[in-house]
């Protein structure tokens, strides 16, 4: 079987990496950054630290959970002013995306509407990307979750004008991270894994980055969320993330995160938790159309069986207190939520494409 893998993003990891911005800045000959933060890290000082790292005090942060594209031209308008030669994106996966659709906008002039409904030009600021969380593995991927608030659009834009120069990933940012949204990054992380692993677009390397990934986050999840400072499991947890994150960067997401959508735009659930709504039960019914691969994969990580597997994010999701059933999440349309599900073009990358009418039984069994 023929493949190749590429990944262009430096990576540097390692606990207080943060401190070293500037020089790795400077490293790439940037001189001006523009930092790109959300509001509660504005509000906490880590965006000022970072900003004074990075030999700036240029930090935007007027954007919500779901970066609107408006919010993308206000910080290109900025970047552009200051005459900014990269972009300092620090946060989970809203700053990184909306730092890496800036980084475009600014350097080619167009309006973020252009960007949004048209083509995106492989051309923009270079992007250094901290994350926050460990789960998305936006600093990795060539991936921008972008929305239209006027007109209700939220959808992933792919590129490769969409991968930072340069990740750096320093535990440290997560240890303020609350049990909740620990939980529901890592079900991310663990998703992103397990969906890298059996899409149709897989490798032998996306797949051992998959095994790792999950070896690290199963072992640590319970861990981080019981004690969020225990600095070996956030450490464990970022780098289980950022393997994710380089297992799915060239084969994309699945079934679950084709669900993932619907699921966060009609009944507002996160994006972790609207990726662990589905996780247990895709892997039960990918199992039966590729039961060699994943029991396989399931007995790396040391369990008997997919199912087994299964059983295990079903116990971290009650643990953690995430919503699983239809019930809790408020849906009554089981039939719309299937379809918009199966048309989801995510689903073609899974094992299987499901049909509306398959999704709907198995969302039947979700009461
Ligand atoms: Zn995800």
């Amino acid at each position: 079987m023929g493949f190749s893998y590429s990944q262009p993003v430096k990576i540097f990891f390692g606990a207080g990496e943060r401190g070293r911005i500037g020089e790795i800045a400077a490293s790439f000959g940037h001189k001006r950054a523009l930092v790109i933060a959300d509001g509660f890290l504005a509000a906490n000082g880590v965006a000022g630290e970072i900003a004074k790292c990075a030999g700036t005090d240029a930090v935007f942060s007027a954007f919500g959970a779901d970066p609107d594209i408006s919010a993308a031209d206000d910080a290109a308008k900025i970047a552009r002013d200051i005459a900014a030669d990269h972009i300092v994106a620090v946060g989970g996966g809203s700053a990184i995306d909306l730092g890496k659709f800036v980084a475009v906008a600014a350097k080619t002039g167009k309006s973020a509407e252009e960007l949004f409904y048209g083509d995106i030009p492989e051309d923009g600021l270079p992007v250094i990307a901290l994350p926050t969380t460990a789960g998305t593995g936006s600093e990795v991927t060539g991936v921008s979750v972008m929305s239209d608030g006027k007109r209700g659009v939220k959808k992933p834009l792919s590129s490769p004008a969409f991968f930072a120069e340069a990740a750096v990933v320093d535990p440290k940012l997560t240890l303020t991270v609350p049990p909740f949204v620990t939980a529901t990054c890592g079900l991310d992380a663990i998703a992103h894994a397990v969906e890298a692993y059996w899409c149709r677009r897989h490798n032998p390397v996306s797949d051992a980055f998959a095994e790792k990934a999950l070896k690290l986050l199963f072992g640590a999840i319970d861990r981080a969320y019981d004690d969020g400072s225990d600095i070996s499991a956030r450490t464990d947890m970022s780098m289980g993330a950022l393997l994710a994150g380089l297992a799915f960067a060239p084969t994309r997401t699945a079934a679950v995160h084709a669900c993932s959508y619907p699921l966060s735009e009609g009944f507002g659930l996160p994006h972790g938790e609207a990726c662990a709504f589905t996780l247990d039960l895709f892997l039960r019914m990918n199992s039966r159309f590729d039961a060699e691969r994943l029991t396989a994969l399931a007995k790396t990580q040391g369990f008997a069986s997919a199912d087994a597997m299964a059983d295990e994010i079903v116990r971290i999701k009650k643990k953690t207190g995430m919503r699983s059933t239809l019930k809790a999440i408020g849906c009554a349309d089981i039939a719309s939520l299937a379809r918009e599900c199966a048309v989801h073009p995510l689903m073609q990358n899974n094992i299987r494409a499901y049909s509306a009418e398959e999704l709907a039984e198995a969302f039947g069994g979700l009461d």
